[in-house]
């Protein structure tokens, strides 16, 4: 099959996807399935990216970048994805080059760009963002963790759960209320805390059912102090800084899924041909070729789709309910068609050296972080129907 290639295609970006795919067989794919025991992927393979110039390459040069556009880190994430390697795509590049290092790039102090933006373009130092609590998660407006004012700093209290890069992140923005007697959305703010604060720790690694070597962990803050410029974006402001933030991030998610799909059907249409029962290969079988025929056209109309969501993101136009129907669409359609290409595998897709069983298990969670599904529909639905 012809998998279609972005509209946003250029020689410039086929030249960094080929070296992507030079970076993978070299230094991803031997090693994988090791990190998946471990559960965490090692900290080096981070400057090993930062050295590709992987992490930033959308981030302006003064700060470690190439001065490249939203397509420059999306053709990176895709080839990642659509290679099965969906913890560097989703939560390594996803959370630390396509949601915190934006975060910083706009709304950030000269001198919070500087101290962190060149070091996460390295690999030097990781990232992560700290949100969900173990009591609030989709309502964010319930967290209860605290920042309350002490000297000319803050005092931070509360923990943090199922937070992406948080065995490895050297820095993290928490989200706390630093206002709590402000009603909902206000009186919140996101503030830098560096791994080494006093009071900071983390939790175990998460286990999970998929992404095995994304280090997934509980973060807890006990009167961890930081000073007044360790806030982002300014004080009682992290909501709107939170929602400006958010085509971008559920673009990247819709990313990585489309290129998920792309990369689980080529398995599918490739193994369909080999294998034979009766007497002939699995894609003679009307069932196989109406299934493959479903799930290509899916693929091909979401790509359009995503394609369309690129061109409004990088022309400052992409709106909230759009990107939300992008990783509504793209997120549940990865469940349907690695559901759906698993079962063309047969007991083999249930086998673990099969790249189609990591797919299928790394593809559920997509449905569920960066906003679940139930939360995209309020989203798309507020927007169409007008409250
Ligand atoms: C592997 C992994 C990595 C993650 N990484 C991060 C990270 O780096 N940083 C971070 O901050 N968080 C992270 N998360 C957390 C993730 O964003 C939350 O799990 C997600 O937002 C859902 O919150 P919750 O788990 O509390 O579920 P809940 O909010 O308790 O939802 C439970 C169910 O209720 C439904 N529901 C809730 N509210 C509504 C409503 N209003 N209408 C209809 N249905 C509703 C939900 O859709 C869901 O089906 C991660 C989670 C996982 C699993």
């Amino acid at each position: 099959m012809q998998l279609a290639e972005p509209a946003w295609m250029t020689e410039e970006l086929s030249i960094i996807r080929e070296s992507v795919r030079k970076f993978i067989a070299a230094e991803i794919e031997p090693h994988y399935e090791t990190w998946e025991s471990d559960g965490i992927v090692p900290r080096q393979i981070w400057n090993k990216l930062g050295e590709q110039g992987f992490l930033a390459p959308d981030m302006p040069e003064g700060y470690g970048g190439f001065d490249g556009s939203y397509e420059h880190i999306a053709v990176v994430i895709e080839e990642f994805a659509r290679q099965g390697y969906s913890t560097i795509a989703g939560t390594m590049l996803g959370v630390h080059s396509g949601i915190v290092a934006h975060y910083i790039l706009n709304n950030g102090t000269e001198e919070q760009k500087q101290r962190y933006l060149p070091g996460m373009a390295s690999g030097e130092i990781v990232a992560a963002i700290a949100m969900t609590e173990p009591a609030a998660g989709s309502d964010l407006q319930g967290i209860k963790t605290t920042a309350k004012p002490d000297g000319n700093g803050y005092v931070i209290n509360g923990s943090k759960t199922f937070i992406s890069n948080g065995q490895h992140c050297d820095v993290v923005i928490v989200v706390a209320k630093t206002d709590p007697e402000a009603p909902g959305s206000k009186g919140t703010s996101l503030l830098f805390v560096d791994q080494d604060a006093k009071g900071f720790s983390r939790g175990r690694n998460l286990d999970k059912i998929g992404l095995h070597s994304s280090d997934t962990s509980e973060l807890f803050f006990d009167n961890v102090r930081v000073t007044g410029d360790a806030v982002l974006g300014g004080l009682n402001n992290g909501f709107p800084v939170l929602m400006n933030e958010l085509p971008r991030e559920r673009l990247t998610l819709a990313t990585c899924a489309l290129a998920a799909v792309e990369g689980a059907l080529q398995w599918t249409i490739n193994y369909v041909q080999e294998r034979e029962t009766f007497g002939q290969p699995i894609a003679k079988f009307q069932n196989t070729r109406f299934k493959i025929a479903e799930m290509a056209t899916e693929a091909r109309s979401l790509r359009a789709f995503i394609d369309e969501c690129t061109r409004l993101l990088s022309n400052g136009q992409l709106d909230t309910a759009t990107a939300s129907m992008a990783k509504l669409k793209a997120t549940e359609l990865q469940g349907e068609v690695t559901d759906g290409c698993l079962q063309l595998f047969g007991g083999y897709g249930y086998m673990r050296e099969f790249p189609i069983s990591r797919a299928f298990v790394d593809a559920r969670v997509q449905r569920i972080y960066g906003g679940t599904s139930e939360i995209m529909k309020e989203i798309i639905a507020r927007d169409v129907l007008g409250r």
